[in-house]
């Protein structure tokens, strides 16, 4: 069918990091006219790496930016394992621990939001620095008013705006209901490569009590990442990046390794991304001529190594059904009914990865180090081939 632009239906995407471009893409590919609102002033970068996997891979390269993907492949070939004093217990190929599917695609998260941002750039209206301030369903379209004042109107809107989506606040309401905390949360951050390390990641623990760094190639930067054990998530650290840096740098007065150094850059850094570890459950993605996708709708959290490549399929998969379906509801429906078990499988796999990453007792240390020592299987060996495969992605061909 021809595409002209006035005719197309109009569809709003709230976030602009991995589900929203990749839903934008889909959805300008089927003939929709789309706006993308995003609140930071521009794409932001990132410097820890994501994996995209199993059925994920079929919609990038889907997408034509598997080859640059795999140029921006950081290719990490050594995780070590170290003791509380530093001393390593292990140092092992990623594919010991993540199972014998290692890292298909590996990339930091900024490249992947960037290659997905240049691919849609000139067929999708992007809006930074800018936020959805209510939402008014109408029936038969949606009237949007913004942060900046805007107001306008779509035929449908999607949230992609992430764990505490705003979208899914203003639709479906507050987050406390849809959360699932796993007990944990994180600050992650850039700091120079002044340890001399090259695609490899270097892991220290003790009970409840994680610091990690990822040398990404043989960049100058390097990651820096720190996870602790909280009961309660941080509520009151939300909004104030202070209130972060202070409860990070009282959680770890460790002396050891180089937890010091790793918290004074932490302190200091301008790219500091503070959350908790969560995910969202919820009952039913969308109401209305409102929908959601990525993390808003199902973050499975870091734990699960799945939150980009769930993100990717979901934004294939609704966008996909947008297209086919007689019409918004019917589509929305079919996103939930594809998409619902190859979300909870992967959803399913935090708990296993939690125990290897981020131990919270001396028990689930000495197990973890005892098996990293005698190389026998660890929990998370193998487990998640089953569960990164467990869709088969629909075909939608190019319809509008
Ligand atoms: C800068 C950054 C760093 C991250 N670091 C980590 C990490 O260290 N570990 C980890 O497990 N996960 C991290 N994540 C989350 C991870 O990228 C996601 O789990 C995964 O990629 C799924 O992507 P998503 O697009 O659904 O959500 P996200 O990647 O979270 O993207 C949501 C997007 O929506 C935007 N947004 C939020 N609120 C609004 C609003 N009101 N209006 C408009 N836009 C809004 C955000 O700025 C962001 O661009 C990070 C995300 C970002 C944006």
């Amino acid at each position: 069918m021809t595409h002209t632009r006035s005719a197309s239906p109009t569809v709003l995407v709230s976030g602009a990091s991995i589900a929203g471009p990749a839903l934008a893409y889909w959805l300008d590919h089927h003939g929709f006219d789309v706006t993308v609102v995003e609140k930071a002033s521009r794409i932001r970068g990132g410097g820890y790496a994501i994996d995209i996997r199993g059925t994920a891979l079929g919609v990038v390269e889907r997408m034509g930016v598997l080859p640059e993907l795999r140029r921006a492949h950081v290719d990490t070939r050594q995780l070590s394992f170290l003791d509380a004093d530093g001393s390593t217990i292990a140092a092992t190929r990623p594919e010991y621990v993540l199972g014998d599917e290692g890292h298909d695609i590996e990339v930091r998260r900024g490249d992947l939001a960037d290659s997905l941002y240049r691919l849609t750039r000139d067929s999708v209206e992007y809006v930074f620095g800018d936020s959805i301030a209510g939402l008014d369903d109408r029936g038969d379209h949606v009237d949007v008013t913004f942060q900046g004042g805007g107001r306008r109107r779509f035929d449908l809107v999607v949230g992609a705006d992430g764990l505490h989506s705003n979208t899914r606040g203003l639709v479906f309401g507050p987050e406390e209901q849809y959360h699932r905390y796993l007990g944990r949360a994180f600050a992650g951050f850039t700091l120079p490569n002044d340890f001399g390390l090259e695609r490899e990641a270097v892991i220290w623990n003790v009970p409840g009590r994680g610091a990690a760094i990822y040398a990404y190639g043989a960049r100058e930067t390097v990651h820096g990442f720190l996870v602790f054990k909280m009961d309660e998530p941080p509520f009151g650290a939300f909004r104030d990046p202070e209130a972060q840096r202070d409860l990070v740098a009282a959680t770890f007065p460790d002396r050891q390794w180089e937890v010091p150094r790793l918290v004074a850059a932490m302190r200091e850094a301008d790219d500091l991304f503070f959350d908790i570890v969560s995910q969202i459950h919820m009952p039913t993605w969308s109401k209305g001529r409102v929908a959601l996708v990525g993390d808003a709708a199902y973050a499975p959290s870091f734990l699960s190594g799945q939150g980009s490549s769930v993100a990717l399929v979901g934004a294939y998969v609704l966008a996909g059904e947008l297209a086919t379906r007689a019409d918004h509801a019917a589509a929305f429906a079919a996103y939930e009914d594809v998409m619902r078990e190859f979300v909870t499988v992967n959803q399913a796999i935090a708990t296993t990865g939690s125990t290897v990453v981020t131990p919270h007792t001396q028990e689930e240390v000495d197990a973890r180090n005892q098996a990293l020592r005698s190389r026998t299987d660890l929990p998370t060996n193998g487990q998640g081939r089953a569960a990164y495969n467990a869709l088969r992605l629909p075909e939608y061909g190019r319809v509008r």
